[in-house]
C-alpha cells in the first residue's frame, strides 16, 4: 500500500490536531469521531484514530486493540444518535479499489436510514 498523504500533510491529523476546525462529538485519548464534510446518510460520522496509519493494509497487530476500541467508540456514538434500534453500518474502504481517499485510516459509522449494499 503506498500512502499518497504523508502524516504532515494529513488533512484528518490536522482536524484531531485542531489546525482544521471540526465539530468532534467524540474523542479519548486514542480515538476521534467527527462528521464527514459530506454525508451520505442522516448520521454518518467518521471514526478516527489519533495514531497516523496510512490505511487498514497498514495496521500493525500490534494495532489490534486500538481497532477495537475504534469499534467500540463508534457502538458508543451509534448508541447516543439513537441507531441501535434500527441498525448501522461501519465500513473501512481500503485502497483504490475500495475507493479510499484519504490516507489516515477511518470507519464510515452511518445509520438514520435503510442503507443499500453497493459494490
Ligand atoms: P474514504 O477515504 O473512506 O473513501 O472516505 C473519506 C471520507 O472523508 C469521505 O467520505 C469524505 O467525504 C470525507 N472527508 C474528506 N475530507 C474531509 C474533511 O476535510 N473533513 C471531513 N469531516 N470529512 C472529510
Ligand atoms: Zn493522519
Amino acid at each position: 500500500m503506498t500512502p499518497e498523504q504523508s502524516k504532515s500533510d494529513c488533512i484528518f491529523c490536522k482536524i484531531i490536531g485542531g489546525e482544521i476546525a471540526s465539530n468532534i462529538i467524540y474523542r479519548d485519548k486514542d480515538v476521534v469521531i467527527f462528521p464527514d464534510i459530506n454525508p451520505v446518510a442522516p448520521v454518518h460520522l467518521l471514526v478516527v484514530p489519533i495514531k497516523h496509519i496510512a490505511s487498514l493494509a497498514d495496521m500493525e497487530e500490534s494495532d489490534a486493540a486500538l481497532v477495537g476500541k475504534m469499534v467500540a467508540a463508534a457502538n458508543k456514538v451509534a448508541r447516543e444518535q439513537g441507531l441501535f434500534k434500527n441498525g448501522y453500518r461501519l465500513t473501512v474502504n481500503c485502497g483504490a479499489y475500495a475507493g479510499q481517499v484519504v490516507w489516515h485510516l477511518h470507519m464510515h459509522l452511518m445509520g438514520g436510514r435503510p442503507l443499500k449494499w453497493e459494490n
